[in-house]
């Protein structure tokens, strides 16, 4: 079975340190809790707007990058020891550059060098089960593989989505969850499969 995950605001917490950033540069300081869609670039001041993107590519953002809590823990005790087959799975080239992926490669015991998928369309990775933030990436993947998702929680990801509706995915914000919910999920998984839990 294969898990893919998600880096931005999953492994990394991406959104807070490019708001940081972002403040540094500008004095207007932004928090989480505003950032109530995925667009996050409408809650910045107009003049600010058009190189706002720039910022997730920016090295001071890549360097102060932090791992989510429990994140690391979890892949590296429950996920790296083969016990299930992980992707990353990312819409930002940054993890597929030196730095970023070296950024990446520091947390986790196993070498992730083949293991990053640069995508915008990840329903079409074949992976088992997508952790994500984007309600969009988890609808699509529930949508087009009736495979289940965990959703990330954030402010930008409170509103129902249309890939709720088939009861295939699930919201956290705790990495503790997202290895109970794994496990739940793959065994489900096999049983559909006739598979036993390791393959
Ligand atoms: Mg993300």
């Amino acid at each position: 079975m294969r898990i893919g995950i998600d880096i931005d605001n999953v492994i990394f917490n991406t959104a807070e340190t490019v708001l940081d950033v972002h403040y540094e540069d500008t004095g207007e300081r932004l928090h989480l809790s505003d950032i109530t869609d995925y667009n996050m670039t409408q809650f910045v001041s107009k003049k600010y707007r058009y190189k706002f993107h720039e910022l997730f590519s920016d090295s001071r953002v890549v360097e102060r990058l932090k791992p989510i809590e429990n994140c690391v823990e979890t892949i590296n005790n429950v996920f790296g020891k083969q016990r299930y087959d992980i992707l990353f799975v990312t819409a930002s080239p940054i993890y597929i550059q030196p730095n970023g992926r070296k950024k990446l490669q520091e947390l986790f015991d196993f070498d992730i060098s083949r293991r990053i998928v640069v995508t915008k369309n990840k329903s079409v990775v074949d992976i088992d089960i997508l952790i994500d933030d984007c309600p969009n990436y988890i609808s699509d993947h529930v949508l087009n593989r009736n495979d289940p998702a965990i959703l990330f929680k954030y402010p930008w990801n409170q509103k129902p989505f249309i890939g709720e509706t088939l009861g295939l995915s699930y919201r956290t914000d705790n990495w503790k969850d997202i290895d109970k919910l794994i496990f739940i999920m793959a065994n489900f998984h096999n049983k559909n499969r006739g598979e036993n839990q390791c393959s």
